[in-house]
């Protein structure tokens, strides 16, 4: 295996544990190494420091041990199985009224890189580097295994994700075919199309804060923004709203809401749908609105668009606030890894200024156990939502 060598000082982020090494910190690499490559690492006179796979770009190395340990079919298939065992203890296997959930979180369960999301029997598998996708395929046929047989399709999503790095593989079923089993998330049913849908085809980290929405939905007007499958419209309508605005600027994202809505038989004249431009609808809501979800996609995705970002949520902020009716309702996410919790509030906080409401936080929101924040790797904290109050 090559060894990867940092310059001086360079293995102290790796010392705390956190599990990358950008490539700006490596000093040399001895012999020749590619894109997906398992590498030891070394600090600058030769200690080793970690093993990992190595990829082109900034986040050179994504750690995958600290201990001079193989890292082969078995290592995988062991990480895989206690990810499995800890979302079992969460109660998400076998669940009569939830079968929708993450297996692995990446840098959460110590496989950077690597999401295994279950819907049902099926599961589905975006590997974000070719390392992570090399190391897993082998294993895929096992996951009837490791799951004690709750598994029994395994789509591989991967070919959308490398794509964008120039790796051409086809998104393709390891194991199975197309599942037609019932998906349900708190009792509400969803039709989920994970082959051509976004990410692995829903928003699994928003179950909390589905539910938390469904309590304070009785008898109100919702509008859900940004609203893809209508997860929090679905919700809301289980809660007894009495009308809920599903709005998304993708016209294929409101039929899969239109189609939720008959699925789970809910009254479709308190349901209406509106293809637009989320902040243009927001300057001028057409009618007293009590709850408005704001859960737009990552407005940054990079450091490098971060201010823009900011700009773009507190825009969305200060027109709910501005436009929504006394004792409103607003529940604002961001799911920007690079804007952490404090940035969110503070954004927010400077959208109420510019609307001049007096508004309180009831609740500041989080992502799920599911997906879960390796405390060496703050990066992973990327959900954060605030349930807000205007007077
Ligand atoms: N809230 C959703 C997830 C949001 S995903 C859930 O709970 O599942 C982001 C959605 O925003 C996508 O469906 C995308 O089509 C939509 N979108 C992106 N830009 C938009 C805009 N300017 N106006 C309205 N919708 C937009």
């Amino acid at each position: 295996m090559t060894d990867v060598f940092l310059k001086p000082r360079k293995e102290q982020s790796l010392e705390r544990r956190h599990p990358w090494v950008f490539s700006g910190a490596i000093k040399k690499i001895d012999g020749q190494v590619q894109n997906g490559d398992l590498v030891n690492v070394r600090a600058n006179k030769g200690r080793f420091l970690a093993k990992g796979v190595y990829s082109e770009g900034s986040i050179a190395i994504r750690i995958l041990s600290f201990e001079e340990e193989p890292i082969d079919e078995d290592f995988i298939f062991d990480q895989l199985k206690k990810a499995w065992e800890k979302r079992s203890a969460l109660g998400l296997v076998e669940n009569q009224t939830t079968n929708i959930f993450r297996w692995v979180h990446a840098e959460g369960d110590h496989l950077p890189g690597l999401i295994i999301d279950v819907y049902g029997d099926t599961a589905v598998i975006q590997a974000h580097s070719i390392g992570m996708h090399r190391l897993v395929l082998p294993v895929a046929e096992r996951f009837m295994e490791i799951s004690h047989g709750t598994i029994k399709n395994v789509f591989d999503k991967s070919g959308t994700t490398l794509k964008k790095q120039g790796i051409e593989i086809d998104n393709s079923y390891l194991l199975g075919e197309k599942s037609t089993s019932k998906l349900i998330e708190n009792s509400v049913y969803f039709k989920i199309d994970w082959e051509n849908g976004q990410k692995t085809g829903f928003f699994i980290d928003q179950r909390f804060n589905r539910n938390l929405l469904k309590r304070y939905s009785n008898e109100k007007i919702v509008l859900n923004t940004f609203c893809y499958t209508g997860g929090f419209s679905l919700y809301a309508l289980q809660g007894g709203a009495s009308k809920v605005i599903s709005l998304d600027s993708s016209q294929s994202a409101l039929e899969l809401v239109e189609e939720n809505i008959e699925w789970n038989h809910f009254q479709s004249k308190k349901h209406e749908t509106v293809k637009a431009d989320a902040v243009e609808y927001l300057k001028q809501l057409p009618e007293d609105i009590d709850i408005i979800v704001l859960d737009p996609p990552a407005f940054a995705k990079h450091m490098s668009a971060r201010h823009q970002a900011i700009q773009g949520y507190k825009r969305i902020n200060s027109h709910a606030i501005r436009q929504i009716k006394s004792g409103g309702i607003i529940f604002t996410f961001s799911c920007s890894q690079v804007i952490d919790k404090k940035l969110f509030r503070d954004t927010v906080l400077a959208a109420a200024i510019n609307a001049n409401r007096k508004v309180r936080i009831l609740h500041q929101l989080h992502q799920p156990a599911d997906h879960p924040i390796n405390i060496y790797h703050p990066e992973g904290e990327y959900l954060k939502g605030l349930v807000l109050e205007v007077e």
